[in-house]
């Protein structure tokens, strides 16, 4: 029998691409691999965080024009996610205190939320809370930071990936609680990085994007039952010449695609349901959330 495997849309819905890195060459990867669509989120240069509102915007550019240059040397579609990384706000903390980090940090989200109003990008992210354990002081400040970025957010009805830490379900409660006193909606609030369990009990209702290691295929084949939230499927790519096999590569997702075509086939599990299952995953929930066309 002739095999079977999905040739609609594939779109990685987290990768980060670095000039000093592989960059465009790594898009180019994905791309011969099967991929057709990127979300690319921005990366901070940790050796020089932002330190005023034009700094921010310098650092946006860049990932601006990464996303031009795949545009242009390549056919994939990409959509833009900028905002700044929890990480930094508790770097910059101990660098110059609370008080400034935090008022950066806002000015970040800020920035991010213009540059979506101009159609330059479609979401807020890698937003969230610091995914290691902090002092209770820290933590307190970053779920409060949280809840404001969350309610910038909401305000200019922009979409948010979330990294936090990994605590099972109870970190979905966690996510839930403070998006519903920022009043984000459900739909707009996506933790990323996200372990491969879609079942409603474990993530109540909240959308994911599962990053997609050893495993993750079968977590999905066996959680999934439809009708649950929206979820999509990562690479968290990181593009770090410092860290070379350190993260999933660019291929990941393609690869894992036609992994799950054949456990789905391998499972008994109708052709014409994956079709339709992909299809949301690749297409329908991202316009849907993101308000953009990855098609
Ligand atoms: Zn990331």
């Amino acid at each position: 029998m002739r095999g079977w495997k999905w040739d609609g849309p594939i779109l990685d819905h987290h990768m980060h691409l670095d000039s000093r890195g592989m960059g465009v060459d790594a898009a180019r990867l994905f791309e011969s691999a099967g991929g057709t669509s990127i979300l690319l989120v921005h990366k901070p240069n940790f050796n020089s965080l932002p330190k005023n509102k034009e700094h921010i915007r310098r650092e946006y550019s860049k990932t601006l024009e990464m996303a031009e240059a795949v545009r242009k040397n390549t056919d994939l579609k990409v959509g833009v996610i900028l905002g700044p990384h929890p990480v930094s706000w508790d770097r910059q903390t101990d660098e110059i205190g609370i008080e400034r980090s935090t008022e950066l940090h806002l000015e970040a989200v800020s920035a991010a939320l213009d540059l979506i109003v101009e159609g330059e990008a479609i979401g807020i992210g890698e937003v969230g809370r610091p995914h290691y354990p902090v002092s209770e002081d820290r933590w307190a400040a970053a779920n409060e930071l949280l809840t404001q970025v969350l309610k910038m957010a909401k305000e200019d009805g922009s979409p948010v990936q979330l990294h936090v830490e990994e605590n099972s379900s109870e970190t979905y409660t966690a996510i839930d609680e403070i998006r519903g006193r920022a009043g984000l909606p459900r739909e707009k609030t996506v933790r990323h990085y996200a372990t491969a369990n879609l079942s409603h009990e474990f993530r109540q209702g909240i959308p994911c994007t599962v990053n997609m290691g050893k495993g993750a295929v079968q977590g999905i084949l066996e959680t999934w039952k439809g009708g649950e939230a929206p979820w999509g499927m990562e690479s968290d790519y990181l593009d770090d010449p410092s860290r070379p096999g350190a993260v999933l590569g660019p291929k990941t997702i393609p690869r894992r695609t036609a992994e799950l075509c054949t456990e789905w086939r391998g499972a008994g599990k109708r052709e014409a349901d994956l079709d339709e299952l992909l299809y949301k995953v690749n297409v329908d929930w991202v316009e849907m959330t993101y308000g953009w066309d990855p098609s």
